[in-house]
């Protein structure tokens, strides 16, 4: 074996390497996407430390509120949630399908008013509020 083929052996095995790691991530990826837009969510929970607090169900346009003393309507599209960590106030859109979060005192990033329904989940950590995707059984969407 001559110096050359010596340099080119371990790089061409590199190579493969990284091509199977390659198709193997685009192969998950296309799987979880694959998995996640057959799974339609019909609604939402929203849930404070883990226990929930309101669902919606879009094709009813029913909102339940769980813990009044915690979730305050607005009108038909507009809940705040208030606990003693602080207030998130949501805006359903029902005509598609969607949740956001419009205002919140939970710090200068406010990220929880970044993040889109459609990608699963809203989180806002300081709140400990969580908005989770629902299906047409009304189980949770893991995702
Ligand atoms: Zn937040």
């Amino acid at each position: 074996m001559d110096a050359v083929e010596k340099a080119k052996k371990p790089f061409m095995r590199g190579d493969i390497v990284v091509y199977t790691l390659l198709l193997i991530l685009s192969l998950i990826l296309f799987i979880v996407t694959l998995g996640v837009k057959t799974e339609r969510s019909n609604g939402f929970s929203v849930y404070f430390d883990g226990v929930e607090i309101l669902k919606c169900d879009f094709e009813n346009k029913s909102v339940t509120v769980i813990d009044n003393s915690i979730v305050k309507k607005i009108d038909d599209a507009n809940y705040t949630i208030s606990t003693n960590l602080g207030v998130n106030e949501i805006e359903i859109d029902f005509t598609e399908s969607s949740v956001s979060v419009v205002d919140t005192d939970c710090g200068l990033s406010k990220e929880c008013m970044h993040m889109s329904f459609s990608d699963g989940i809203i989180v806002c950590a300081p709140h400990k509020i969580v908005i989770r995707p629902t299906n047409l059984s009304g189980e949770l969407i893991i995702g």
